[in-house]
């Protein structure tokens, strides 16, 4: 098991209760879809695969061990776990492309030649090349999208989680970054991603879970989840 939710419990300062002991499993390989209407508790589980919460109750388990949150565990894990937000806006800030994705990397004090070599393959996978020093609030939707997933892979995560994906895209768009996923795993990257979308699950998920009201209510691949209704 590379990276696990157990027995997550999680309430909001104001006392909202989103997640009530949550247990979610990820295998390496694995393509794993997140279902759950709007507000049933998927941004918030994935904030905890970020480490950017911290749960009331329960603990996440990355490589057989738990998650510890002093400053040097938390960089160590962001390494190998990247989140990829839903609104592309609260990720991406430089005021280039090229800069944006260079974040990371400058981040992790890599020499200047394997940050611009990372920069630059993370644009190509992302179908970005060429858009280096456009300003990111000139893209599109979609185009922003691309650019905060480039971000990420510049950091050369193994498991890359993406909170609603396909959120606001067209459906064309939708299939673009669903294709733009299966190729990621493809090349060896785990997925884990939250969507209400459920159209499309069964094309690329090989786990699916349900998450409702803070409470995940079934799990299963996507033939037990989508059979059984
Ligand atoms: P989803 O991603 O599935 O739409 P969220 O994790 O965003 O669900 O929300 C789960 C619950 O927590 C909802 O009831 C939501 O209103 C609440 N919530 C989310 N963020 C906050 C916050 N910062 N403060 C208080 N409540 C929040
Ligand atoms: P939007 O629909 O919001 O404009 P898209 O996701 O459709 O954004 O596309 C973003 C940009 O990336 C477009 O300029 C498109 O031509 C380009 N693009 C999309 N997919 C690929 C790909 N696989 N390879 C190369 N370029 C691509």
């Amino acid at each position: 098991m590379m990276l696990e939710a157990r027995n997550i419990t999680f309430s909001y300062d104001d006392g909202t209760e989103a997640l009530n002991n949550v247990n979610l499993k990820v295998d390496k390989g694995d393509i794993v879809a997140l279902l759950g209407k709007n507000g049933a508790g998927k941004s918030t589980l994935f904030l905890h695969f970020n480490g950017i919460l911290r749960p009331d109750n329960g603990e996440i388990i990355i490589d057989g061990e738990k998650l510890k949150y002093d400053k040097k565990s938390l960089i160590k894990f962001r390494q190998k776990v990247g989140l990829v937000f839903q609104n592309p806006d609260d990720q991406i800030f430089a005021p280039s492309v090229e800069e944006d994705v260079a974040f990371g990397p400058l981040n992790l004090k890599l020499p200047m030649e394997e940050v611009q070599k990372r920069v630059h393959e993370a644009l190509e996978r992302v179908g970005m090349a060429g858009f280096e020093k456009k300003a990111p609030h000139h893209l599109s939707g979609g185009q922003k999208k691309r650019v905060a997933i480039a971000g990420i892979l510049a950091m050369k995560p193994e498991i890359m989680v993406f909170d609603e994906p396909t959120a606001g895209l067209d459906p064309k768009g939708a299939s673009k970054i669903i294709n733009l996923l299966k190729e990621l795993n493809e090349q060896g990257i785990t997925i884990i991603i939250s969507t209400h979308d459920v159209d499309l699950v069964p094309q690329y998920a090989n786990r699916v879970y349900v998450l409702h009201e803070g409470e995940i209510i079934g799990d299963g691949t996507a033939r037990d989840i989508f059979s059984n209704k």
